[in-house]
């Protein structure tokens, strides 16, 4: 019998996740696709040019790659970077000076970075909004308007933007669509099938999943807009090389499993947290209390595996931090491990303390990053820490 490479798009994401097209060699029928070291390819005719001729333009490991991210988003073609950051940023190049862009207010901190102090120079104008209300997106709107740009669930409170709401808006205005879907993955969230133009991936996150690799993703709704994300990718030279291709393919295999863990866990870790007295918030889309709860139902088919909570205050907070024992205390989130991280200090601590205050991100607020472990194992280990 024949093994099926068919990767029809009628299939359900657990089983693309497993057959993507290049889940084996081709020319060999290894189980895996080969790392394609090599920087050029040899012409054995020069009118007659291989499919890859050099690997920042193209490389079959990262082909692979592309092929996969495209095919879980439902878009028509995607492309591979260097890290999350590279990605985001490739993509917004694709704004000229004069334009104007609308962004969520609580977009990750590495592109607030990125938007305020590098696009800034190029004359692009960005307005942050909060795109929790549509009425504020729409008064954002300006004659030079060209692109909105949106993260949901956002960071670290997780709040939800609508975004079949918002991209027919912006649809109405001509402007381009942007979501990060780092937090849902396609696992959970495929903005593409709610007409998002550009699906962007930390794949150092949920995707790659094993705290092993950076890597950034892009998809494209459509072969026109894929064809400019090309040739900035290439101009740009951001490309993710083939080893951590070939790494985030081996991670992205395990995804659905992986999900599936690590989200019946946050929900009991989330109603534990809701029901106890000295936790003065818990942040979680699954929880029915969350004022983003049914839009993001109505989007998404999980919840994830990342909440936040406040414990009251920044000295307690540190306490926690000190004596838990199980999760990684880091930056980061979506990996096989449980990792715990206090914005305050890492991943918003770029942001003034008045603007940081104003989205809820306190001196008391943690985010734990769900991982694999047991999770009776980690409510244990948590409710110690919040006991010293
Ligand atoms: C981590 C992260 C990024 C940046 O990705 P890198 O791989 O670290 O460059 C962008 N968006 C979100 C939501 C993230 O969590």
């Amino acid at each position: 019998m024949a093994y099926s490479s068919d990767h029809s798009s009628s299939r359900k994401i657990d089983t693309k996740l497993i057959h993507f097209g290049a889940a084996f060699d081709k020319a060999t029928g290894a189980s895996s696709v080969p790392i394609y070291q090599a920087s050029t390819f040899h012409q054995e005719d020069i009118s007659n040019p291989p499919l890859h001729d050099y690997s920042r333009s193209g490389n079959p490991t990262r082909q692979a790659l592309e092929d996969y991210i495209a095919l879980l988003e439902g878009g028509a073609k995607g492309y591979a970077f260097a890290s999350g950051m590279a990605a985001i940023s490739t993509a917004f190049l694709i704004l000229s000076a004069g334009d104007h862009v609308i962004v969520t207010e609580d977009v990750y901190g590495g592109t607030y970075r990125f938007l305020t102090t590098v696009l800034n120079r190029m004359n692009i104008e960005i307005s942050f909004v909060d795109m929790t209300d549509l009425d504020q997106v729409k008064h954002a709107l300006r004659p030079n308007t060209r692109a909105v740009y949106m993260e949901t669930p956002s960071n670290p409170t997780l709040k939800i933007t609508d975004i079949g709401a918002v991209t027919a808006w912006a649809k109405e205005h001509h402007l381009l669509t942007m979501v990060d879907n780092t937090f849902m993955t396609p696992y959970y969230q495929r903005p593409i099938e709610m007409g998002v133009d550009i699906v962007l991936h930390s794949a150092t996150k949920f995707l790659g999943g094993h705290s092993d690799v950076l890597a950034g993703l892009a998809v494209a709704r459509t072969p026109e807009i894929g064809a400019q994300l090309k040739h900035l990718q290439n101009g740009l030279g951001t490309v993710l090389g083939p080893q951590d291709c070939w790494l985030l393919i081996r991670g992205m295999k395990t995804l659905a499993a992986r999900m599936n863990h690590s989200e019946k866990s946050t929900a009991k870790l989330a109603q534990w947290l809701n029901e106890r007295d000295d936790i003065e918030a818990v942040y979680y889309p699954g929880l029915e209390s969350h004022p983003g709860a049914t839009i993001h139902a109505s989007q998404s088919s999980g919840a994830g595996s990342v909440l936040s909570f406040d414990v009251g205050s920044g000295e307690r907070a540190k306490k926690v931090l000190d004596n838990v024992q199980i999760p990684l205390v880091a930056v980061s989130l979506g990996a096989v491990e449980s990792i715990l991280s206090y914005p305050a200090t890492m991943s918003h601590a770029a942001m003034g303390e008045g603007v940081r205050k104003e989205r809820g991100i306190t001196d008391g607020l943690l985010r734990f990053s769900v991982g694999l472990e047991d999770i009776d194992d980690l409510i244990a280990d948590l409710e110690q820490a919040l006991q010293e």
